[in-house]
């Protein structure tokens, strides 16, 4: 089994890498700067099973397919993890329009995008899925504080995202789902958040293992539970 996880440097989308290595998966990990991920580097010299590729999510418009140096097998499993928050306590006073198309560009536009380039590669006739790392915070009916606007707004057009994505590859027979991490310590997540990576990841690799054709186009947190929209 073959998957490919964005993001992988560090915090959720690094530990995704380690656990499913540790399932014995072929993993073909993304980040933007190979260069400062040595962590996940590091991990390259004891896995023959890990490939590393380098893709900034802010400058799809000049990537294709072939610019990526993807193993050749199929890939079974799609993580769209890599996330942005963007600049912290934006007052609807003082919005910056080119640091919210910098957060919908990555969690937004790049996992779409990035899912037609990819294609092509996935293993549609297997158990194929793609995840896409949401936040509960994108929920309409659990936005109760206001605020947020760039990072709430560019997650829950990812949700509107998955559910058509949904939809059109039930034909094909491609799951889609929308996964909310729980509240992790990560740098994004901050030093009072309540679970770690491991009980996260953990988590979500058993939603993503059980997943069934109905529950496509759903959005669910790392215990299963579904989340309202
Ligand atoms: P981190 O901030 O720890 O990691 C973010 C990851 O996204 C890094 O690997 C980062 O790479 C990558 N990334 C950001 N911008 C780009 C870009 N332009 N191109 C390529 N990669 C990029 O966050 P988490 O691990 O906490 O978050 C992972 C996902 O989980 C995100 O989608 C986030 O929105 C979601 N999430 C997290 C929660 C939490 O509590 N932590 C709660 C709800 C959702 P680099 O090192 O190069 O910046």
């Amino acid at each position: 089994m073959h998957v490919f996880i964005t993001g992988a440097n560090r915090g959720i989308g690094l530990t995704f890498v380690k656990q499913y290595l540790n399932l014995g998966w072929r993993v073909t990990a993304c980040c933007r700067d190979l260069e400062t991920a040595n962590e996940l580097v590091a991990l390259t010299a004891r896995y023959e099973s890990l490939t590393t590729v380098e893709i900034d999510l802010e400058n799809l418009d000049e990537l294709q397919v072939n610019d990526l140096a993807l193993p050749t097998d199929l890939i079974d499993l799609v993580i769209h993890n890599a996330g942005y928050y963007g600049p912290k306590k934006v007052r609807f006073e003082n919005i910056d329009l080119s640091e919210w198309r910098k957060v919908l560009e990555v969690n937004t536009l790049a996992p779409l995008l990035l899912s037609e380039l990819l294609y092509p590669k996935l293993n549609i006739t297997g158990n194929c899925a793609l995840v896409f790392i949401s936040s509960k915070v994108g929920s309409m009916a659990d936005n109760t504080s206001g605020g947020g606007y760039y990072y709430r707004s560019s997650k829950a057009a990812l949700n509107s995202v998955v559910k058509s994505l949904a939809i059109d590859l039930t034909s094909v027979g491609v799951k889609c789902v929308a996964l909310h991490p729980g509240w992790v310590l990560t740098d994004m997540g901050g030093p009072h958040a309540l679970i770690s990576t491991d009980t996260s990841v953990a988590g979500m690799i058993s939603v993503i293992g059980s997943l069934t054709q109905q529950q496509s186009g759903a959005f669910l947190d790392f215990q299963g539970k579904s989340i309202p929209w």
